[in-house]
């Protein structure tokens, strides 16, 4: 098998090192500038690794983009490559009938219909009944390779399920791309990895765009109870005679559940608070007149109930989703869930909500552990802390590879006479609208992030210059639409650290010559921060980095990236905040003495 493009420095660079680690069946974490080639840099190595060893790979991606650049490599090196989605984007029924049905919905309606066809009954699914009766077709096709959107719109032309289809032709792949949850939720890796034919220590396991994984595998283990649930899980109960349980109506108790989060509004500060443990817990009991240990009884009669009503529902050809069953499930995981790594929050608004939170995802991602090899992949990555989180071993191999882009094409700058810190903001705001109109008159094309949309609102107010602004909840078509506009007028956009705009698009040239990044965008130090904070301090006995310091460094350097992304790439990046030499050991930025000037001179040259 032959590299299929001529090779750089810096992917010969992580061709040896991958080889190395898969060698020594060890662990890779490394960060390489975006355009750097590292997809295929990884991808040859591990195939050919993977071919000559009698292993499989899964690569795990964390949007649908990222899944066409690995099915496209995997065409360009020859091997047999499936990319796998979720029902939700799979399912045509769930596209046509169950949209916004979860993955376990969804996959308890599948079974069920599935069953109803193979006993006869051809309309409860004719897409599953036509794949049984004639699937080659998809099947040859999924065999040339193709990116799930593909695959569906084919299986749509010949009327079969392609979720089916891409499940029968895992076992025969060498390469499964997947979202990171077909790794992460232990039951559907368990499926996964069955259906692959192998053990998990036959798995190779890459990880891509890998400064998200934490952050999704935090989330797995989180869960929220919102009012607006309770007042559906009321309708529901009262769809369904109301049962009993404890003494109360259903309908009763989601009347109360309502009002004991009511109750911890009063541990809110601002926008979130910390509910004390058991606070909670005893304000039902309050209201239910239970005793404490009725607690788990009341969760587990809610689970019952709630699974008869999506029996119900799954006879009746709906989306098996119970209200009732998702508190039950909520009050069961908020009575379970007591060790040191979780901690408990109300939300305020106008619906406020109670939430369940892990702070630790290396109690998800510890399983990684258990494969061959994993190699895990970023634009921008912190190392240590990455492998720390995720709970790598000690020995892992960490790499930072440098661009392969002439350094002198990107300019960082930073002016030291304004700030957007906390409690300081205030009197900088003109200032920073000052500069921002000074840069866009310079008609560069220019991207704008600031830290959140209010402060990005209280700077464009004091503006006097247009530009093009992603709002709060803009709809996507009317954020393609300012893209385009972007991409086809030039001038400026403001947008937020984070955002849309920020992660998946791509400005190559001149349609951006100049990123601004409005202050230094560390989190807001709400008590789920500061807790966080305090657990990483205890863990790895340097809190404020984690907490704090990293999410901040790993955006500001995102914003960065965006400038560079091939060998004609120029720009010049710029930091409004003094505290941006507290990054200096990461990010080489050089205090402006005259930025307009600066700038302009580096576009001369
Ligand atoms: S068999 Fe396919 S089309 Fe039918 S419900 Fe399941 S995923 Fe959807």
């Amino acid at each position: 098998m032959e590299f299929p493009y001529s090779l750089r420095d810096t992917q010969r660079d992580i061709i040896k090192d991958v080889k190395e680690v898969l060698e020594n069946s060890s662990h890779l974490v490394f960060e390489a500038p975006t355009g750097s080639g590292k997809t295929i840099a990884v991808l040859y190595p591990v195939v050919r690794y993977a071919l000559k060893n009698n292993k499989k790979i899964i690569y795990l991606v964390h949007t649908n983009s990222q899944e066409q650049q690995v099915i496209k490599e995997a065409k360009r090196l020859g091997v047999f490559a499936v990319a796998l989605q979720g029902r939700a984007n799979l399912c045509p029924l769930a596209r046509e009938r169950f949209q916004g049905g979860n993955a376990e919905e969804l996959s308890l309606l599948c079974s069920r219909l599935k069953k109803d066809v193979i006993n006869g009954k051809r309309e409860a699914c004719p897409y599953y009944s036509n794949y049984m009766e004639s699937g080659e077709e998809i099947l040859e096709f999924i065999k040339v390779v193709h990116t799930a959107e593909e695959v569906f719109k084919k299986a749509m032309e010949l009327g079969v399920c392609p979720y089916e289809a891409i499940k029968d032709a895992i076992k025969e792949a060498t390469l499964i791309v997947a979202p990171y949850i077909y790794f992460l939720y232990p039951f559907i890796r368990r499926n996964l990895i069955e259906k692959m034919g192998y053990a998990l220590q036959d798995i190779i396991l890459i990880v891509d765009e890998a400064h998200n994984l934490p952050e999704v595998a935090r989330e797995m283990r989180s869960m929220e109870l919102t009012i607006r649930s309770l007042e559906l899980m009321e309708s529901e109960a009262l769809e369904y005679e109301n049962p009993r349980i404890l003494g109360h109506t259903i309908a009763d108790i989601g009347e109360f559940l309502k009002e004991s989060i009511y109750a911890m509004e009063k541990f809110l500060q601002e926008e979130e608070g910390l509910i004390p443990h058991y606070a909670f817990e005893e304000e039902i009991s309050k209201f239910l007149g239970i005793g404490m240990n009725d607690f788990e009884e009341l969760s587990r009669q809610l689970i019952y109930y709630g699974e008869m009503v999506r029996e119900d529902k799954i006879k009746r050809r709906k989306l098996p989703r119970s209200h009732i069953y998702h508190a039950g499930s909520f009050l069961y995981l908020w009575k379970e869930a007591y060790s040191y790594e979780f901690i408990r929050l109300i939300r305020g608004g106008k619906t406020p909500s109670i939430e369940i939170y892990s702070m630790d995802p290396s109690l998800i991602t510890d399983v990684i552990k258990g494969v061959h090899s994993s190699i895990h992949l970023s634009g921008t990555l912190a190392l240590e802390n990455y492998r720390n989180l995720t709970g790598l071993p000690e020995d892992t191999v960490m790499k930072r590879y440098p661009s392969p882009f002439p350094q002198e094409n990107l300019k960082v700058l930073y002016v030291d006479d304004v700030t957007t810190r906390y409690g300081e903001v205030e009197k900088h705001i003109d200032n920073i609208a000052s500069y921002l109109e000074r840069i866009i008159k310079m008609g560069r094309n220019t991207a704008i992030f600031f830290p959140s949309y209010s402060l990005l609102s209280k700077i464009e107010e004091r503006m006097k210059i247009d530009a093009l602004v992603e709002k709060r909840g803009m709809r996507q078509y009317a954020l393609f639409e300012m893209v385009e506009r972007f991409r086809g007028e030039g001038g400026a956009i403001l947008s937020v650290l984070g955002g849309r705009l920020y992660e998946g698009m791509n400005f190559p040239g001149e349609q951006l010559e100049i990123v601004v990044i409005v202050g230094v965008p560390y989190p807001k130090p709400t008590p789920r921060v500061k807790m966080l904070e305090r657990y990483y301090e205890s863990k790895f006995g340097n809190g404020w980095e984690y907490a704090f310091k990293i999410p901040a460094l790993i955006k500001i350097r995102q914003a960065i990236g965006r400038l560079i992304r091939s060998e004609e790439d120029r720009g010049v990046a710029v930091i409004l905040d003094k505290r941006a030499p507290l990054f200096r050991g990461e990010i080489p930025a050089k205090r402006a003495e005259n930025l307009i000037k600066e700038i302009e001179n580096f576009f001369k040259r």
